[in-house]
Order: structure tokens, then C-alpha cells, then sequence
């Protein structure tokens, strides 16, 4: 069973799941070409028995359109209570959490860039009804939304598919970004990201797209090649609470921005991650100062010892060059 660890030098939580050792990879030996499915992808359709009890699923033709399943192999798993307890200078608690799977359709081979628009909005609805779950829970601290694509990308099953894992605790990453959300509003009375978003919609030198909803950014201070950021144009700090509208704008925006990566650089490993409000009311007034955006991250270049020594990033490419590279393709 998973257990979460926290050390003082590094000041993190960390996963120790042993159990995730034991995955299989279908990236490892492919029975059959990559994009087919194959009579072992536990994610196609008729493979149903292959796959823990469904948690949820969305109707469709054959069955279904978009199911969800608990993690075979989860990082963190349902225990009580969290379990707290110093051990000397560390920390240890119970992996007291959630891991889920959102299977984005049933075809092995198309991600949500070459899916119909209508597939990406049943998908997007998903992960707000899983999220709201996950966020009435009680036990959790954090729901994170991401998306491992390709085997650079750490996935493990060709079939595309996005995970939700629920965190008792708050991870570092993420209380730095509140902070520093809720930092800049007290020195200057504004939300960061709106304060951002003006500066680049009037530059115009890193926005990759724009409509009423949402805005694509190639970020200033990007750290990877192509990296982009998806933010609504209007302030909001929560993610599920977008409305009917704003959720197919954002499929949407979504599917473009993946389509722009793979017109430009092929089937890319990526990775997207979700920013949004964390659970509960440890940050009081939250609504006025935090903005929920999503980050898309291709995995083009490798982090080495001088990253993993400063947590400096080098990006052989600039966010502007990247921006009109962008800007071009779909
Ligand atoms: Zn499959
Ligand atoms: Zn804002």
C-alpha cells in the first residue's frame, strides 16, 4: 500500500508506491503496430473485464463513449485516515488518495486532438464530474487533473486516457503557485494571471490563440520547447465550475492547441497539467485571487543535472519563436 513521506531538506511529499513497479507497459513489447488496439488493451472496448470495477461512464453507440476506472496499479489508495506522524526529522502518513483513469474514448488510436470536437466535450464533462466528486470527498487536500502521453510522456497504455489523482496533501508545487497567486494580490490588488494576460494580449508577441473564452499563451518564462498555457480569459479560480458554454469553448481550445503540436511536431509525448483551486478553506478568499489555467508540456528535451540541481530550466528554444511556429499550425 502506498504511503506518503516528507523530508525537511527538500521540503516535499513524496509517493512511495511500490506496487507501481509492477506495471505493465504495452510500449515495452507492442503485439501490434503502435495506434491498433490490440485483444489485451484493457482500455478497448470488449476488454471491459480487463479493467477494475467502472467507477463511472458517459452512454454511447457501442456501449460507451467515456468510462472511468480506478488505477490498477494506483499511486495512492483509500485508507481511513491520513495518519500523521513524525519520524525523527520526517514525516509520515498514510497514501490516503485517489487514482482514476479517464478513458477518452473507445478508439485505441485517435488522442483528443484528432477526435471530434463532440468526443472532447464528453471528455472535458468527465473530468468536471470527477473532480466534483473527488472535491466533495472530505478527505482530500488537492485533485490533480494530467495528461501522460506517449511513452516520453510516462505513459505506460498506448489507448489515450487522462488520470485524476486526489491528494491528502498539499503538494509543494502547488502551494508555491497559491502562494504566489495570493502574494501578488495583497502587494497589488490584482489577480497575477489577469495582470498577465493584459500584458501579453497588448504585446502580442507570445499569444498563440485568442477568442472570448480563452486565451494561448507561449509562457514568458517557458521551460521546455513549445510549451503552452491555456487560461480563461475570465477570472475565475475553480475549473468545475465552468458553465455549458465555457466547457465546449474549452474542448475546444483543448483539442486546437493539441492539434497545433502534432501538425508541427508529429505524435509528441506530452504531458498537460491542471491548475486549479485545491479542496477545502485553507485559503481564505481564493476566489478573488487565484486563476485556474492548464499547461501543456511537450517532452522534447530531457531534464539533466543542471535542472535537477537548481530547478533552473534551459530551453533551447524561445517562447516567441515558439509562438509563431504555433500560431501557424493546425
Ligand atoms: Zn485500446
Ligand atoms: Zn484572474
Amino acid at each position: 500500500m502506498p504511503e506518503l513521506r516528507w523530508g525537511p531538506l527538500r521540503r516535499r511529499w513524496v509517493i512511495v508506491a511500490p506496487e507501481r513497479g509492477k506495471r505493465p507497459s504495452d510500449f515495452r513489447a507492442q503485439a501490434s503496430p503502435p495506434g491498433q488496439g490490440t485483444s489485451e488493451c484493457p482500455f478497448c472496448p470488449g476488454n471491459e473485464h480487463l479493467t477494475p470495477p467502472e467507477i463511472a461512464r458517459t452512454p454511447g453507440p457501442g456501449g460507451w463513449a467515456v468510462r472511468v476506472v480506478p488505477n490498477k496499479f494506483p499511486a495512492l489508495s483509500d485508507y481511513p485516515d491520513l495518519g500523521l506522524e513524525g519520524q525523527g526529522v520526517f514525516r509520515k502518513a498514510n497514501g490516503l488518495g485517489a487514482h482514476e483513469v479517464v478513458i477518452d474514448s473507445p478508439d485505441h488510436a485517435r488522442d483528443l486532438d484528432r477526435l471530434p470536437l463532440e468526443q472532447v466535450r464528453l471528455v472535458v464533462d468527465m473530468y468536471i464530474a470527477r473532480l466534483q466528486a473527488l472535491y466533495s470527498d472530505g478527505r482530500f487536500r488537492y485533485v490533480q487533473l494530467f495528461k501522460n502521453h506517449g511513452r516520453e510522456g510516462g505513459a505506460s497504455l498506448a489507448h489515450p486516457h487522462t488520470q485524476i489523482i486526489a491528494t491528502s496533501v498539499l503538494p509543494s508545487e502547488v502551494e508555491w503557485r497559491l502562494a504566489a497567486a495570493r502574494d501578488h494580490h495583497a502587494a497589488t490588488g490584482r489577480c497575477l494571471l489577469c495582470e498577465m494576460m493584459e500584458e501579453e494580449l497588448s504585446a502580442q508577441v507570445r499569444v498563440v490563440e485568442e477568442d472570448d473564452q480563452f486565451l494561448v499563451l507561449s509562457p514568458y518564462d517557458t521551460r521546455f520547447p513549445f510549451e503552452l498555457l491555456i487560461v480563461p480569459r475570465e477570472h475565475a479560480h475553480d475549473f468545475p465550475a465552468l458553465s455549458g458554454e465555457e466547457r465546449a469553448s474549452f474542448a475546444g481550445v483543448l483539442k486546437r492547441s493539441l492539434a497545433r503540436l502534432s501538425s508541427l511536431l508529429g505524435d509528441v509525448p506530452y504531458n498537460f497539467v491542471l491548475h486549479t483551486s485545491p479542496c477545502g478553506g485553507d485559503w481564505p478568499g481564493i476566489e478573488g485571487w487565484y486563476h485556474w489555467h492548464l499547461e501543456i508540456i511537450p517532452r522534447l528535451t530531457k531534464l539533466a543535472g543542471f535542472e535537477w540541481g537548481t530547478g533552473m530550466f534551459i530551453n533551447p528554444m524561445s517562447p516567441e519563436a515558439a509562438a509563431e511556429h504555433l500560431r501557424t499550425a493546425v
